[in-house]
This record gives structure tokens, sequence and C-alpha cells, in this order.
């Protein structure tokens, strides 16, 4: 069967990893605070009965290390080496002729955004943001598809405000379009696959199509069929497509909203997205994402863990790595073969991803997944004294007007070479097997 949402929300159903939520729910405020409550239960949640008629809501899909396991069908630990082993052979899109997305096809004077249950998530949000469409756009010469995640405010019934920036793909290629004066089509697929989601968000360089990855991820190629109104081409099994231009010239107060990093970035002129059409399957499922959210996290994550995986595997022995809970601050464990080698491997890391700040290297006796696990190395393992890698006026992450982010840590919380008499984890026998409800009974 052909990846889609609806075989990922199967999927996690048979792993017990779904609530369905069939009280009706108002996406305005509700729906993101029990996405809230779905966040600390670990499972994915399907609002069956939303207050805009006709659709359903999915949030938190990639609710845990375990759901990546689940997907990319290997162990929590592995999941890194699985997506470095996938990504290595680029599978091309399939263009087919028609496909689920086209069951309703809207346009012109028929589209009206406010139909969509399109999610309010925050107190100060200027309004309803889309936060999990993949835009599609190509290059004006080459033709080259882009896909990336970029915020999208409502505004009217056909019109979205749009965040993108050099050097942003999104924002090289509109400045391309604007130069020559002409407006850039766009589509944007929301609720599709979580491949698609995540190979819209893995750093690549310029002029490799996002799809690709994703056919490399499914090893299978992505079908997609042609746009109605935009020449362009969209996941065929996606839940609803938007057609439009992004208009040259044309700047529009857009924010606030709050983002990543739990801050609410400001108001800002940003691009505006006129929508031509709305095609979608029948009895759709929009797909949000709470920004900050450890699924925003796990969505970034992987493609990341991946590069720093390969640069620090080039100084070090790596077992297991983490960039979860935020993507700012990694935890690596290393078979450690030499005294200093943690602190090499901490320079890697940061040499490949700018925005990481903190890297704390553990030796695998340590599970990165747990940072009860990694503070409790911190506290007993490393030497503040000589254990700390401090770098100075680097680069970070860009929006930083306090000078936050422009430098960098590395910590070596690995217990002294060869001392493993001394730093032996003490382990009580049975205590991973045994099972509590065993004995509630008499
Ligand atoms: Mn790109």
């Amino acid at each position: 069967m052909h990846k889609d949402l609806r075989s990922c929300i199967e999927l996690l159903k048979s792993a017990d990893r779904l609530i369905t939520v069939k009280k009706q729910v108002d996406p305005r405020f509700e729906v993101p605070a029990l996405m809230r409550a779905a966040e600390k239960a670990g499972k994915a949640v399907l609002f069956e009965n939303v207050s805009k008629p006709g659709f359903r809501i999915i949030n938190n899909i990639l609710s845990s290390r375990e759901v990546l396991a689940l997907l990319f069908e290997t162990s929590p630990e592995k999941v890194v080496n699985e997506w470095i082993d996938r990504v290595k052979n680029p599978i091309p899109p399939e263009l087919v002729s028609s496909g689920p997305v086209k069951d309703i096809v809207r346009k012109g004077s028929e589209v009206n955004l406010n139909d969509l249950p399109i999610v309010t998530h925050c107190s100060k949000d200027a309004g309803p943001f889309v936060t999990a469409g993949c835009v599609v756009a190509k290059d004006l010469d080459t033709g080259i598809r882009n896909v990336s995640i970029n915020r999208m405010q409502l505004k009217d019934r056909d019109k979205l405000g749009i965040r993108m920036m050099p050097p942003q793909h999104l924002g090289l290629i509109h400045e391309k379009w604007e130069k020559r004066g002409k407006n850039l089509e766009v589509a944007v697929a929301i609720g599709a696959h979580p491949f698609e989601l995540m190979a819209a968000t893995t750093p690549v360089a310029y002029g490799v199509d996002e799809f690709g990855i994703a056919g490399s991820l499914r090893r299978e190629p992505l079908k997609v069929v042609k746009c109605e109104t935009v020449d362009l081409e969209v996941p065929a099994a996606a839940e609803i497509i938007l057609e439009g231009e992004v208009l040259a010239g044309v700047r529009e107060p857009e924010g606030p909203f709050g983002d990543f990093m739990q801050y609410y970035v400001p108001v800002m002129d940003n691009h505006v997205f006129k929508v031509k059409a709305v095609t979608h399957r029948k009895d759709p499922i929009y797909q949000t994402i709470q920004a900050s959210s450890l699924e925003d996290t796990y969505l970034l994550a992987l493609s990341r863990e991946a590069k720093i995986h390969e640069a620090v595997s080039k100084a070090a022995e790596v077992h297991a790595i983490s960039l979860a809970p935020t993507i700012l601050a990694c935890a690596i464990s290393i078979k450690k073969r030499f005294e200093g080698e943690p602190k090499n491997a901490a320079a890697a890391a940061f040499g490949v991803y700018p925005w990481l700040k903190y890297c704390v290297v553990v030796d695998h006796d340590v599970n990165v997944f747990d940072m009860n696990d990694v503070w409790w190395a911190m506290a007993t393992r490393s030497r503040p004294d000589k254990g700390l890698l401090l770098i100075p006026h680097a680069l970070g992450f860009p929006r930083d007007p306090f000078e936050i982010h422009q430098s960098k840590l590395g910590i070596d919380a690995t217990a002294p070479l060869n001392q493993w008499e001394e730093f032996e984890r003490k382990t009580v026998p049975g205590a991973d097997l045994i099972r509590l409800e065993d004995y509630l009974l008499p």
C-alpha cells in the first residue's frame, strides 16, 4: 500500500499510540490545549468532531522516538543509522494521472479558507496559523522543485500571510521570480505522510528536490499529481492542497506567532499568498503541529542528528545521539578510546550544525534519550575545571538580538578512561523484567 497520512494513523492505532476525541472541539485554543495533553500522554490525537464541519484534525504523530522507530522499522537508537542509510539513494517522485487529493476540487470564488479548521495555537498569536504545510515551488531557471515547511497566517477567505526569507530556499526562489516581476506559483500539501514532512525540513543544498529524499525514506517513489491551476506537482494522497501565488512586491504585517523556542516572533512585514484553488480528499484530515512541541523537535531532529552522527563518527566511536527536547542542544554517547576525545567529538558536532549551542558527551552506558540519565552523567562524571570546551563568537541561530546563541559549550561528561571498576553503574538483578502488576494479587 502507498504510504500516506491515513496509513500512518492506522499504524499508530495498531501500536496503541493514538487517542481519538469524539466530543466536538474548537480549533481556537481548545484543540491546542488538548494537543498539550496528548503530548504529555505520548500519543497522537485525532479530533473527529471539529466545529468546522467536514474536517478532522490530526496532531502529535511524531510523539516519541519509539514512533520514529515504528516508521523506520528499527529500534529507537538505530533510527539515525537507518536515516543515513536510506537518504544515500534519492528516489524521484512518480507522476500519476489522479489521486484521492482530487476527490473535491474548488476554484476561484468557491475557495474559502475560513471553512478549514486552521488552528489558533497560542494566546498572543495573530490568528489561525497553518503550521504543517509542505510548500512546493520551482526555481524559475532550472525548474527544480523545492519543498519546505513555512508558517502561514490566515488573513482572508483566499489569502494567507507566509513567512519566507533568504537564505531559506523558498525565499531565494521567490526573490528570483519577484526580480522579474512575476508572482511565484506555489502549492501547499497539508496532511502528508511524515516522511514528506521530514524531507521538507532536511537541510540540503539548493537544487536538491526534497520529494526525492521523501522517496528515499519511503524506499519507493512518492506518487504525485499535477495541480489544477499552477504548474506544480503535489502528493497524490495528501489530505488537502492549497494552490496559488505568492505576490511579487507585496509585503504585509504577519505575526506575532509562538515559535519553536517557545517565544513569540514579533510582527514582521512578510509575503502574501493568494489562494486560487483548494483540493482535498473526502472526509479530509487537517494536520497541525505546535511549534516547540516534541513533535516539532522530532520532525526537525532526525536529519540534523544524522548530519552530526556522520561528522562525529569521524572523530569518535558514536553509540547514540539525541537532539531532543530542543534542537539547540544535543547529547552524544560514545565508546571513549582516549582522554580528551569527547571534546573533539563536540567540536565536530558544532562544525556541521551551526544552531547547536550545547553538546554533552557521555559514555555508552548512559541513555541519551533520557534527560535524567544525561543529567546524572553530568553530575557524577563531568569535571568543570577541565571538561569544558567553550567556543566564544561562533556562528549560531541567526535571529538573536541579545547574542545568546553566538557561543558554544561542549561538556565532557564521560568517566575517566579505563576506570570502569570505579564507575560501573550498580544494577538490581531482574529489575528490567519484573512486573509490579504480577505482585498485586494474592
Ligand atoms: Mn530546499
